[in-house]
């Protein structure tokens, strides 16, 4: 089968032909039906050596939706044949972590974190899971518009859930209208919030955000501190969630920040955020930088997409044509999410 492949740090990954995995006791096999591109993957293959706890080489793709097409001795018949979107933290499913539900904290995960991040991911024909505890099924749905919800519309959701009870009334400022960030405006959407504002370089992406519900867009974060302040209710904002973490948009998040409001740092851009009491955060200041999220936050996101709440705007792309995809993402050309059709 094909497979594209991570074969040396800072590179790009390559399209070779690997043999198709055979799943041993509890593994299943599953025919890939689509598979996203993540900006962490150009993170990831943008390391150099030693950054990542991962050996190479390994396949790309953490985002995947697939059916089950073989399953090795001790898996429940009943999985064969069905549609799955896959929880890519492979999480240990004892620890005290996943035994709270909170499996993409598990404490196992210091080396290798899942599919496509240190062990081989979906950006293939074929992609072997090593239980079926990481599939969530999705009978139905158009693998294309679901791959993405398993990692942008996965973390989007466990951003919003995290946030329950802070955004009744609230001023919300969305960093960063990507992958992530264009999910995250439709699932923010249904809350009772005084005011989204939106922030993006791209004209296309704020246009987009619009469309996804933003009452503004700005194309820097300075100028969305601007546009609060000259509110009557000005004051910054409550919540603030960065999709970009550059030292640029932190500074800015904090810059934003009403007092009380809280910081979701998302984006890995290598910025970072003084935690300090009475310095240049405002009172009561909070600040999170979740990572991914739980399967209960996938089935709950594939729910809403079924739901027809959240919808992935994606642009298709053979596995042929992933390399040149990761070139147009790095370029900032992809709007929504570019998905590969294997
Ligand atoms: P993306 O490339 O699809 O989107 C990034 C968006 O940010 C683009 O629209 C870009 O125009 C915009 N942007 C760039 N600079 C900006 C700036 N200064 N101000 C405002 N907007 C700016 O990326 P993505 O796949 O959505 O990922 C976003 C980030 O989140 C990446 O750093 C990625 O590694 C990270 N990520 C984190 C997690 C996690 O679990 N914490 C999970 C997935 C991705
Ligand atoms: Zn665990």
């Amino acid at each position: 089968m094909r497979a594209l492949r991570l074969t040396a740090w800072g590179s790009p990954p390559e399209l070779v032909e690997v043999p198709v995995p055979r799943p041993s006791a509890g593994q299943v096999l599953l025919r890939v039906g689509a598979a996203g591109l993540c900006h962490s993957d150009l993170h990831v293959m943008d390391s150099p050596p030693g950054r990542m706890p991962y050996e190479l080489p390994f396949t790309l793709g953490h985002e995947v939706v697939g059916t089950v097409v073989d399953a090795g001795p001790e898996v429940d018949p009943v999985w064969l044949g069905r549609q799955v979107a896959v929880h890519g933290v492979w999480s240990c499913g004892r620890c005290r972590a996943c035994r709270r539900g909170r499996e993409n904290y598990c404490f196992a995960l210091t080396g290798p974190v899942g599919c496509g991040l240190g062990y081989d991911g979906g950006l293939a024909d074929y992609l072997l899971v090593p239980d079926v505890r990481h599939l969530v099924a999705a009978q139905g749905a158009d693998p294309v518009r679901l791959a993405p919800l398993t990692d942008a519309g996965l973390t989007a959701q466990h951003v919003v859930r995290s946030l329950d009870g802070e955004l009744d009334g609230a001023t919300a400022v969305v960093i960063g209208v990507g992958g992530l960030g264009h999910l995250a405006l439709q699932l923010l959407a249904p809350a009772d919030l005084a005011c989204l504002v939106a922030v993006d370089p791209r004209a296309d992406a704020r246009t987009l955000a619009i469309r996804l519900g933003a009452d503004a867009v700005t194309a820097d974060a300075a100028d969305a501190a601007e546009w609060l302040d000259d509110r009557e209710d000005g004051h910054g904002a409550d919540v603030v969630i960065d999709f970009v973490g550059t030292p640029e948009t932190m500074r800015a998040a904090g810059d934003l920040l009403a007092p009380g409001g809280r910081i979701v740092v998302v984006g890995s851009g290598g910025g970072s955020i003084e935690v300090a009491k009475g310095r240049d955060l405002p009172r009561g200041f909070a600040v999170a930088a979740p990572f991914w999220g739980t399967r209960r936050d996938l089935e709950e996101v594939v729910a809403l997409a079924a739901t027809g709440v959240v919808r992935a705007e994606t642009e298709t792309f053979t596995l042929d044509e992933a390399p040149a995809a990761y070139a147009r993402l790095r370029a900032g050309g992809v709007r929504g999410r570019a998905v590969v059709v294997p």
